[in-house]
């Protein structure tokens, strides 16, 4: 019951600018006072970058929406990247890409086995505003984005991405594993920066605007050297992402395939719901992965991010070396997330 004196607190709380209460269908969420504390947080190192560009957006008041959207153009612009067309090939040889983003009102647009499209990250909002539909997917998805005024790039692999691909078709060896640190698994998508840093084949990204809305997206050539026509978790709505902005956003990266088949961001969604810090809410669906896999999931990696309503921010990963990038008023920084192993 929204009594009279619960009423009083939440007002005088709200007027000394800490917190304010929500009341939806029997559940009353309160918020500590969000406004005005933007926070953008992003998957891997890559995600630093990204999340200069998003902050541009915040910093000036802008929407979470347009912020997630700006932010991952950096990477898949990026040739020393593993996310847009410079990234690794499928296994016949050509570019695949996904995505997907989805706003504070359950909109949401998608992407997959786009190929030849710089941006995919816009064409999947061009889904969500211009169309009745979430996800259009390959040949559809292209004449969709030409006829919206992208150019047709030419089909082309990037240096580094031709090497990989050349190497990797000495052994042909199809081994759908991705990114684990630190493990033989390298060698199967060998995409490394000009540092000699390892890198990923995604960007998951979700932020809190200055007036408290949350937004996603994601961005991904999928997995290094896969089957022709494979799509992972990355532009499938509650896998790779997933945004209630009642409680809270989380995205995901690593083993697509395990993913989906938890509905991962939705479950980390749901358990924010619960009341699970993000940290605690990301490791809960890890768990579910382990529950699902056993000792198989030592083979894979698998990383949630998560972000709540009240600003709150963690990860999990399965293994160690996932990394993740916050940007707020106060930090920008890189975090490495705790892991299952
Ligand atoms: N999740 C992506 C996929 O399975 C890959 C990644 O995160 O690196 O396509």
């Amino acid at each position: 019951m929204f009594n009279r004196r619960k009423f009083l607190q939440s007002s005088f709380l709200s007027s000394m600018g800490l917190a304010f209460a929500k009341k939806d269908m029997g559940t009353e969420y309160v918020y500590p006072n969000v406004l005005n504390n933007p926070v953008v947080i992003s998957t891997w190192d890559a995600g630093l970058e990204a999340n200069k560009a998003a902050w541009e957006v915040l910093n000036k008041g802008g929407r979470a929406l347009d912020a997630v959207e700006k932010g991952v153009m950096v990477t898949e612009s990026s040739l020393n990247c593993c996310v847009g067309l410079g990234a690794n090939p499928d296994r016949d040889g050509y570019v695949t890409l996904d995505a997907c983003i989805m706003d504070d009102r359950f909109n949401c647009g998608g992407v997959a086995f786009l190929e030849r499209i710089k941006h995919p990250i816009s064409v999947a909002r061009r889904v969500m505003e211009k169309t009745p539909h979430v996800l259009l997917v390959g040949i559809g998805a292209q004449q969709f984005a030409v006829a919206e005024g992208f150019p047709l790039e030419e089909q082309k692999l990037s240096e580094s991405a031709e090497k990989a691909y050349q190497d990797w078709l000495k052994k042909s060896e199809y081994k759908p594993v991705i990114n684990v640190e630190n493990t033989k698994a390298q060698a199967f998508a060998p995409h490394k920066l000009p540092n000699g840093e390892w890198n990923h084949d995604t960007i998951g990204m979700v932020a809190m605007d200055a007036s408290g809305n949350l937004s996603g997206s994601c961005t991904t050539s999928g997995m290094g050297f896969k089957m022709r026509g494979r799509v992972g978790d990355s532009p499938i709505i509650g896998a790779g992402l997933y945004v209630d902005n009642e409680v809270g956003a989380a995205t995901s990266t690593g083993q697509g395939e395990d993913v989906i088949r938890i509905c991962g961001t939705h479950t980390v969604v749901e358990f924010l719901r619960q009341g699970f810090s993000p940290e605690q809410a990301c490791k809960k669906a890890v768990e579910r992965i382990y529950k699902a896999k056993g000792e198989s999931a030592r083979s894979i990696q698998v990383g949630f991010l998560a972000l709540n309503k009240k600003g709150e921010i963690g990860a999990f990963c399965l293994q160690k070396g996932f990394t993740y990038a916050v940007k707020n008023n106060k930090e920008e920084k890189l975090y490495s997330a705790k892991s299952w192993f």
